[in-house]
């Protein structure tokens, strides 16, 4: 057992204010009331584990006051941390802080990560969500389509918000984020004291779930594998007011009046609680949806702490003091906070644990932060559709119940058609004993095991729960209404004297304001089936078959559909499969071009070095060109190939390196030209001076010296490679590379296509199957509600036989007593009732 830890925090006072009475004064783990001299008046003095005096940051607060919680949360313990005070005097400031100064829940999250990665034997996964009570309705801020959630409570996840948004996250930065996208949906309103007053309730809630890490290489989960699941509640009250004072009228008047409302019910626990355990009795939690919420918070299984904000300023005297009587009394209250092991299949981390494991051997190698971000993706993702089934699952039990009290009318017609065809003279015995049947409740009758129930049997089936659904398991004041009942005049709950003694210790009993009127109950008529309830069954009967063949044809239909999505699905997938072969083919031909261009640039370069083997003497134009051209082929060989095998890789570099090969080959051309040109005339001039200079090598070269010889070889060779149509040669190349080209472009223009054509059809296909599987989930859901109708026709066959029975057993019964009494005492018997 241990106390709540109680602090106080006094806000800055405001810079006009100006002293001329009375002030707050802060020693150590006190504030009193002094006087302007400085002399304390004596009784307003409060004693509490911390009091902050105005020049005391967030980080000390959260030091002080919320630390050991936060780290206590690491470790398996709930815990709370509420800011509780009037508007305008710190609670936001305090909790949520500012850019430059962080409050306690931007510091308790970065505070929760640090612990986390220092706790290296343990794994976590930590979920949060945001909500918000505003008018006495929940609404999640994290999803804003989430309004008017129902809070619910289970074995497992004792008491919860059905259908709240929860998020797994994984950094302090990620929990930021949400916060901040969180705050836009809070509900804010301008009052005299606060222009951004807050004017709801805010819980921010972590839920941590942590086990020790796998020391067992097969990675089974035995049963000393406990997993710690501890609730961390940060929450930020709206302030509490005097209507008059906040200047409130319209819509924040109706606010006001919905906060006191809640604020007072946490007063009317806290001051229960502050009684001692003996004492305490019924605890109100479910006056109020607040209460509800932070029920484990309070006088339970957590560790708590709050925080007391007051204004400094004399004009808020009366409600600081309120503040501090608060504080007192929530100073006294004792809860019992313990680790929270399960070993059932509630805590996510066991549930996710088979996929995380699966997830977890992909990590092995690189991408690491890929994957993490993957896990993470696929865990909110689980836990999304655990929410949505838990939502659905919330909305059959409404549908159920709303199911129920249609039944329920339909009895009581029923009974109402049957009542006025029935007139029996009883004895006195029997109309007593009629009178006591009829002034018994439904429920007493069910109740009582001995007498014949016969409403039983008239009772919409039950459904069984789904296997995987949690168990509601209620606690002992499960048989309460949610909420005691409250006076429908609420505005008497602003009266700020109730207010005032709520908070010196008051205890308002709500419960007696107004008590729930006694439902009168329709008795269950003594008569026998009339013509009409027969026709009434009949009809009903009737009403059912038809339903029963409506869903049957829709059944069909849906069948067929289902047969027919299949037959495209398979076509479909025949054509992917095609496709796919195609596209492989078409892949393989850039590469084979490039091997083509390979073994030409290999046959190229042997041919010239044959050529250039010819030319002996390095400095002959033959040998010039031969090395310029081998050169120029070289190069554009290669980059062909270059070019070819970048396609063949599916490079998207491509295209532009084409344009640059173009302008390459021009290059070249232009080089290979210019070469020719150029050794086209050193030739030309050459010749002319050797003709000039020894005409009779023109015409025979026997004879002649070696150097002349030489000359005479080298003039032939020129003119041999005159005679060479280089230009030719360049131009057939050039139409050969073109044709390669276009046949190239072709082929790329045809692959695209394809590649296009197989996106389309894996879209469709992805439609197909989609359409197929809400086609099955329509099937089996419509397959369901035929086994529940037929199931629900054969409860009524069965009720209405046996009901049928009795009623013509009592019959003969009472006609058998009224025989009786006929012939003991002989009065004549009216006509018109048939006896
Ligand atoms: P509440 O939430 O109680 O209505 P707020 O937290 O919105 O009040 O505070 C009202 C104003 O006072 C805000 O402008 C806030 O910045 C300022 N304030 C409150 N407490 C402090 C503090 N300890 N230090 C500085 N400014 C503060
Ligand atoms: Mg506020």
């Amino acid at each position: 057992m241990e106390k709540i830890c109680v602090a106080v925090r006094v806000r800055p006072p405001v810079p006009q204010e100006i002293f001329n009475g009375t002030f707050w004064n802060v020693e150590d783990n006190r504030v009193s009331l002094h006087r302007q001299h400085g002399t304390p008046i004596s009784g307003i003095s409060f004693v509490f584990d911390h009091v902050f005096d105005e020049n005391c940051g967030n980080a000390r607060v959260y030091e002080l006051l919320t630390k050991d919680i936060i780290h206590a949360a690491v470790e398996g313990f709930n815990g709370t941390v509420f800011a509780y005070g009037q508007t305008s005097s710190g609670k936001t400031f305090t909790m949520n802080g500012s850019s430059s100064e962080p409050g306690i829940i931007p510091l308790a999250v970065r505070d929760i990560f640090d612990n986390i990665q220092m706790m290296s034997d343990r794994e976590f996964l930590i979920r949060v969500s945001y909500m918000e009570i505003y008018n006495e309705e929940i609404n999640d801020l994290l999803a804003v389509e989430n309004q008017k959630l129902p809070i619910h409570e289970s074995l497992e996840r004792g008491i919860f918000v059905a259908g709240l948004r929860e998020e797994i996250v994984n950094s302090a930065e990620q929990v930021i984020k949400l916060i901040e996208s969180g705050e836009v949906n809070r509900h804010f309103g301008e009052t005299n004291m606060n222009v951004r007053s807050s004017r709801s309730h805010t819980i921010f809630r972590m839920v941590i779930e942590s086990k020790r890490k796998e020391t067992n290489p097969s990675g089974d989960y035995s049963s000393s594998d406990a997993i710690r699941v501890s609730v961390l509640n940060l929450v930020d009250l709206a302030g509490s007011e005097r209507i008059a004072k906040t200047g409130a009228g319209g819509v924040r008047l109706k606010e006001g009046k919905y906060i006191n409302k809640s604020l007072m019910a946490l007063g009317n626990v806290i001051n229960k609680l502050s009684d001692g355990a003996k004492q305490r009795g019924h605890i109100p939690y479910r006056d109020s949806k607040l209460t509800r919420i932070l029920q484990p918070a309070l006088g339970g299984n957590a560790k708590t702490s709050i925080i007391c904000t007051i204004a400094p300023e004399e004009v808020h005297i009366e409600e600081t003091k309120g503040t501090l009587q608060f504080a007192s009394r929530a100073k006294r209250i004792t809860n019992c906070a313990q680790v929270n092991e399960i070993l059932t299949d509630a805590a996510l981390l066991k549930r996710q644990k088979l996929e995380i494991e699966e997830l977890r051997s992909k990590l092995q190698g690189s991408h690491a932060e890929v994957l993490e971000q993957e896990i993470l993706k696929l865990r909110n993702d689980m836990l999304k559709y655990e929410l949505e089934r838990e939502k659905l699952e919330t909305e059959l039990e409404e549908e159920r119940r709303s199911r129920k009290e249609r039944d329920e009318c339909i009895r009581e017609q029923q009974l109402k058609i049957q009542n006025p065809s029935n007139h029996v003279i009883l004895s006195d015995s029997d109309r007593s004993s009629s009178q006591e049947l009829d002034s018994r409740t439904p429920k007493e009758e069910c109740d009582d095991s001995n007498s014949v129930c016969q409403a039983d049997v008239f009772r919409t089936p039950s459904y069984k729960a789904a296997p995987n659904a949690f168990v509601v398991k209620r606690s002992n004041y499960s048989r309460l209404p949610d909420y005691s009942p409250l006076p429908d005049s609420f505005s008497n709950v602003a009266d700020e004297d109730t207010w005032f003694k709520m908070n010196k210790g008051y205890i308002a009993d709500l419960d007696m304001l107004q008590m729930t009127p006694a439902r009168k109950v329709q008795s269950f008529p003594l008569n026998d089936a009339t013509p009409g309830s027969n026709e009434n069954y009949r009809q009903e009967v009737q009403k059912l078959k038809e339903q029963l063949e409506l869903v049957t044809e829709e059944k069909n239909e849906f069948q067929r559909k289902y047969t027919e999505q299949v037959l495209l699905n398979d076509q479909l997938t025949g054509e992917i499969s095609e496709l796919t072969q195609e596209t492989l083919l078409i892949q393989e031909i850039p590469r084979r071009l490039c091997e083509s261009v390979a073994s030409c640039k290999d046959f190229y370069e042997d041919a010239l070095s044959t050529m250039q083997g010819f030319a002996s003497d390095g400095n002959s134009s033959t040998a010039k060109l031969l090395s310029s051209t081998s050169e120029i082929g070289s190069s554009l060989f290669s980059s062909l190939e270059t070019l070819f095998s970048m396609a063949a890789d599916g490079n998207k570099s491509f295209a532009g390196n084409y344009s640059l090969f173009q302008e390459h080959c021009k290059v070249l051309c232009e080089r290979l030209k210019s070469t020719i040109t150029n050794l086209a005339l050193s030739e030309t001039q050459t010749t002319d001076n050797k003709q000039v200079k020894n005409p009779q090598c023109r015409c025979d070269n026997k004879g002649c010296a070696p150097e002349e010889e030489t000359t005479c070889w080298k003039e032939k060779l020129s003119n041999e490679l005159n005679t060479i149509n280089t230009n030719k040669f360049l131009e057939a190349s050039k139409e050969k590379y073109g044709s390669l080209e276009r046949e190239f472009q072709l082929l790329k223009e045809e692959r695209d296509s394809l590649v296009e054509t197989v996106a389309e059809s894996s879209q469709k296909l992805a439609v197909v199957t989609d359409q197929k599987e809400n086609v099955l989930k329509d099937l089996n859901s419509e397959l369901q509600r035929r086994k529940d109708i037929e199931e629900e026709i054969k409860q009524f066959s069965v009720a209405f036989a046996s009901r049928q029975k009795s009623l013509v057993s009592f019959h003969s019964e009472l006609k058998s007593k009224v025989e009786k009494l006929k012939s003991q005492n002989p009065i004549p018997v009216p006509k018109s009732l048939g006896y």
